[in-house]
């Protein structure tokens, strides 16, 4: 199996040096376990917390260890009566070309049904965060006005359609000219603002003419700071992640912001409420593929990815979607379908 495994912890943004690739043989299987081929490795923004010590919702990745990610793969070699050899699988396999993993922590994927790839993007994890953290705490209502960064991605591109589909304005926030007409013109979004552009805080002020009434947290830092004093009146925040700071390694320069932030949130009202979209799968990950490939299926939903060669670029890819070089859900193609 080839292997990427973390090299040591990076201080501030990430660098290929992070990681080393491995040739290594795999063990052989037991009882209840299969031995699966990689296909598809998904990259994602969390996997920046996994590569550092600092106190997060999960254990850091050890050094040495391979990095962790959702994979679709094929069983090749199987001693699990549910999943023979041939079955697709959703699997948390990490950056490597073959796994052995525990048949129970497996859920069987349907070619047919969809590009497989989707089961780490739009049908997946990406999507349901935004799908579940949108209506289960944004709730956003007929005629709101509902507002998201990384708005071209996998999580922002499906708060903005679904906010739509519940007959909300949406506004999207995103990096440069080509992902902010993608987010207008193919994504259906009622306005978009480019958060380069050296005007954003007041190009953003005239987009939301009735205000904030969903402001749905992708990134934090400068755009978080630019919607706060368009919030309405109840406004509601769910923190979902803050991918602007996530290299930072000091608090930002310039005086204390946390008086204001709190003021904000008493005079106006607000309800700011963090998640992790594994918090919601009990109850809502039925309803949501449910949803979101019906919409899809009805030409109300697109989705956009971004396939990387090769898992010797894992590294470089993923140290390109902290800084938006991604255009769509990052996906490594690791192996053919
Ligand atoms: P994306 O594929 O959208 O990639 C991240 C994007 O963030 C980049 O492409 C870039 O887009 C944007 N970005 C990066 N730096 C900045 C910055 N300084 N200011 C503004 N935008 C920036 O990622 P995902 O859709 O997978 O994830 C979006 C967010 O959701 C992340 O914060 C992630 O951590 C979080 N998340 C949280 C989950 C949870 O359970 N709470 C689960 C899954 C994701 P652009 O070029 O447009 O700026």
């Amino acid at each position: 199996s080839t292997r990427i495994v973390l090299a040591s912890r990076p201080d501030g943004a990430p660098t290929t040096d992070n990681f080393r690739l491995e040739v290594v043989s795999l063990p052989e299987l037991s009882e209840g376990q299969v031995l699966i081929r990689v296909i598809y490795l998904s990259l994602d923004p969390y996997m920046r917390g996994r590569m550092s010590t600092a106190e997060s919702y999960a254990d850091p990745v050890e050094i040495d260890e391979v990095m962790v990610g959702g994979t679709v793969g094929q069983v090749v070699e199987s001693r699990h009566p549910e999943f023979p050899a041939g079955d697709y699988v959703l699997a948390y396999a990490g950056w490597q070309s073959h796994a052995v993993v525990d048949g129970r922590h497996l859920r069987k994927l349907d070619p047919a049904a969809a590009p497989l790839s989707t089961a780490v993007g739009v049908l997946g994890m990406p999507g349901f965060t935004a799908y579940s953290g949108l209506l289960k705490i944004g709730q956003p209502k007929a005629g709101e006005t509902v507002v998201v960064a990384a708005a071209s991605g996998p999580v922002g591109s499906a708060v903005g359609q679904i906010a739509k589909v519940k007959g909300a304005r949406a506004v999207g926030i995103a990096g440069g000219p080509e992902k902010c007409a993608y987010v207008l013109e193919k994504l259906g979004f009622d306005a978009v603002v480019d958060h380069r552009a050296p005007d954003f805080a007041e190009q953003l002020r005239a987009a939301v003419p009735d205000g904030i009434d969903v402001y749905f947290e992708n990134v934090g830092g400068a755009v978080a700071a630019a919607v706060l004093p368009l919030l309405n009146l109840y406004a509601r925040v769910p923190v979902c992640g803050l991918i602007a700071q996530y290299n930072d390694t000091a608090a930002p320069e310039g005086p204390d912001r946390l008086p204001g932030f709190f003021s904000r949130v008493l005079v106006k009202s607000l309800t700011i409420r963090g998640f992790i979209q594994s918090e919601f799968v009990p109850e809502m990950f039925a309803d949501f593929q449910r949803d979101v490939a019906a919409w899809i299926a009805e030409g109300r939903f697109a989705y956009r990815e971004d396939f990387v060669e090769g898992i010797e670029n894992a590294p470089s890819a993923f140290i390109g979607l902290l800084e938006g070089r991604n255009f769509g859900k990052l996906v490594v193609r690791v192996g053919e379908e």
